[in-house]
């Protein structure tokens, strides 16, 4: 069948010429079913040790289909748990560090998870060794690292996804079907609406409308405001929830995933694509988020039945696969280097017709000449194709101190607090900020940079930081050799994670200097309050912040020189004087600053026609639109770009090729 003729068919046509094709290639593998399973299509076969002698047959037709196949085993010609789970512990070495409760079994996709404490002593990695086991049991190995830390939330999530497999099956389906459905209007032009994020950072929320489909990018909360301030434009005309075919989202902050759950509640029931630390770090905030409401007498927008009907519709997807999300739409997620698992979401619409680069949250650095100590890798910047780009402008106005002056000025604080017998106080994100924080501090620790002390660990940062431990892959190179070397930055002897009041009260009322992490960042509740309220008064403290403090906050009331502090206890009020140094170190910011979008613009390849500017205050939207005006030869482009500052809830429209923009004001 030509290439052409195949671009035409959609719907029933399309998914009968998919079938034909897949049949006739693999014949020799005894298919019993091929299932439409959300963007994938699943192939059950008797025979997988056919494939495994054909495994480029695979490739071949998958490309040549464009679409995603997944092979699995029929049912039939597994061996079972039982046996299977005995001769992988019989044929895997010792040193891998495998119990018989490490092996757990998949049953919808005939897959077998192996969790290994030093994965490296088996040959995982080898086609030939997968290959065998699959022959000899009929199922298909996944080889993971046991995670150094347990979280709670990981399991709980784990064992949901192993139980609910039926309900999930059926969601599948249904999004296959919608995926492979018949085309009626066909792409013509594409709106982008802002939902929120726009002109303003929080409720990150953005309408992508091809005419043929309607895609939401994120979903998340305004964290500093309550009541209806506190919701993207949900109750928009352009945004009918009956009309969605799927939800992406980029990456596992509040402010871009936090009100998911409440489109679940209001009856989406739709595929949400995300990146598989996304899922696991979101339904910890996100369970959070409820129980703080909770905790602070507000009725939480949604309830843990939505956080699981959102789950079992999850697909979660790895960098740098294309899926098909809608039938004019394919999706492919990248690296974006904010917090782990953070994604650039890549839309390719309509055949080639159009391509939108969604940045999410971005973090963006030179590799070359970096001499500090980094978690994660800067954001992708190579692309097949980019005509729009939705750019986050957060410090689009500012820049701050590099990140290695940043980590010296907190090491010398350190040292200040251990000189004067005093505590170090550092109130940290759960997400991101406090895992770099740690990593930076047991770096400096172990080139002899501050004195062995402990390193206290409290509050969500101790789960996080677990499901951090489970994506070793994820990482920054050298971070990740040091962790496969046994050398673990989250879990050195100095390193201790606090989770009783007892031991809290022992830390407070010990006189030995020491180091603590606490949430939450803004002082906003959480531990860090017991800490602030037992050191405060004692001028040999010292309490460093070392993130954005929002108007308002506990913090930033701090920093704005407050030293006075009234606190509710037990219905009466305790005032506490502020003797202890309060510092900002400022530099740690997950954020790209505004050199660093600079860079990134001038290294994105290729160029976009169009850029929209989002997440942002108006001052640094305002400012970062005019340094592109003014330096887009500077950074490569051949022409100039059109700079778009949509505001919430104005469309701009985009056109394919030989068209210019029409709406949305230009600067
Ligand atoms: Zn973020
Ligand atoms: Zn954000």
């Amino acid at each position: 069948m030509a290439a052409q003729s195949k671009e035409r068919l959609t719907g029933e046509n399309l998914r009968r010429m998919i079938i034909f094709e897949i049949y006739n290639a693999l014949r020799g593998a005894e298919i019993t079913r091929i299932e439409f399973e959300g963007p994938e299509i699943a192939v059950y076969v008797k025979k997988p040790d056919y494939i495994l002698q054909n495994e480029k047959v695979v490739g071949e037709l998958a490309k040549k289909l464009r679409k995603r196949i997944v092979l699995r085993t029929d049912p039939n010609s597994r061996k079972s748990h039982e046996n299977t789970r005995r001769y992988l512990l019989e044929i895997l070495p010792k040193e891998a560090g495998i119990g018989p409760g490490d092996i757990e079994f998949d049953d919808r996709l005939g897959e077998v998870t192996i969790l290994a404490q030093n994965p490296n002593a088996i040959p995982y990695k080898s086609a030939s060794f997968r290959n065998k086991i699959l022959a000899e049991t009929g199922w298909r190995p996944v080889v993971m690292r046991k995670p150094s830390l347990t979280s709670r939330t990981l399991n709980i999530i784990l064992r949901k996804s192993l139980t609910d497999a039926k309900e999930r099956q059926r969601a599948l389906r249904d999004t296959g079907e919608r995926i492979f459905r018949e085309t009626l209007i066909g792409t013509r032009r594409i709106r982008v609406i802002g939902l929120g994020s726009f002109g303003e950072v929080g409720r990150s929320a953005i309408l992508v409308d091809t005419g043929e489909s309607k895609i939401l990018l994120d979903a998340g909360a305004a964290p500093t405001s309550y009541g209806p301030e506190a919701f993207p434009y949900f109750d928009s005309p352009e945004f009918r929830i009956e009309d969605l075919d799927a939800v992406i989202i980029s990456h596992a902050h509040l402010d871009h995933v936090g009100m998911l759950p409440l489109l679940f509640k209001y009856g989406y029931r739709g595929p949400v694509y995300m990146t598989a630390p996304t899922r696991d770090i979101a339904v910890l905030v996100l369970l959070d988020f409820m129980e703080l409401a909770k905790r602070e007498g507000r009725e939480p927008p949604f309830t843990q039945k939505e956080i699981n009907l959102m789950l079992s519709r999850t697909i979660v997807m790895p960098y740098n696969v294309v899926t098909d999300v809608a039938p004019d739409t394919k999706l492919t997620f990248s690296n974006a280097g904010h917090i782990l698992g953070s994604s650039l979401v890549h839309l390719h619409i309509g055949q080639g017709l159009y391509n939108i680069l969604y940045t999410g949250d971005l973090k963006y650095y030179r590799i070359k000449g970096d001499t500090s100590t980094r978690l994660l890798p800067p954001a992708n910047y190579q692309f097949h194709r980019v005509e729009t780009l939705i750019i986050e402008s957060t410090y689009g106005a500012t820049e701050t101190q590099p990140r290695h002056m940043a980590e010296a000025e907190l090491i010398e604080l350190v040292n200040e607090a251990v000189k004067n017998k005093g505590k170090i106080l550092i109130p940290v994100m759960a997400v991101g900020r406090g895992q770099e924080i740690l990593l930076v501090l047991n770096r400096a620790l172990k080139e002899g940079k501050i004195p062995e002390i402990p390193i206290y660990v409290d509050g969500l940062v101790y789960e996080v930081t677990a499901i951090y431990t489970a994506y070793v892959d994820y990482f920054a190179k050298p971070v990740r050799e040091a962790i496969l070397n046994g050398d673990n930055p989250f879990m050195t002897e100095n390193t201790e994670y606090v989770n009783s009041q007892s031991k809290r009260d022992e830390i407070i009322y010990s006189d030995e200097p020491a180091i603590i992490l606490a949430t939450s960042g803004m002082m906003q509740g959480g531990p860090v309050i017991d800490y602030f309220k037992s050191m405060a008064e004692d001028e040999r403290h010292i309490l460093a912040f070392v993130s954005y403090q929002a108007p308002g906050t506990l913090g930033r009331r701090l920093l704005e020189g407050e030293r006075e502090i009234a606190f509710q206890e037990d219905g009466r009020l305790r005032m506490v004087k502020v003797n202890m140094k309060v510092v900002r170190v400022e530099g740690f910011t997950g954020h790209a600053t505004q050199s660093e979008l600079q860079l990134f613009l001038r290294h994105l390849n290729p160029k976009p026609r169009n850029i929209i500017l989002n997440h942002g205050e108006p001052t640094a939207l305002l400012t970062f639109a005019r340094i592109i005006k003014n330096r887009w030869q500077k950074f490569g482009f051949e022409n100039p770009p059109e700079v778009i500052v949509p505001e919430n809830l104005e469309a701009v429209t985009l056109y394919p090729r030989n068209y210019r923009l029409h709406t949305g004001v230009q600067y």
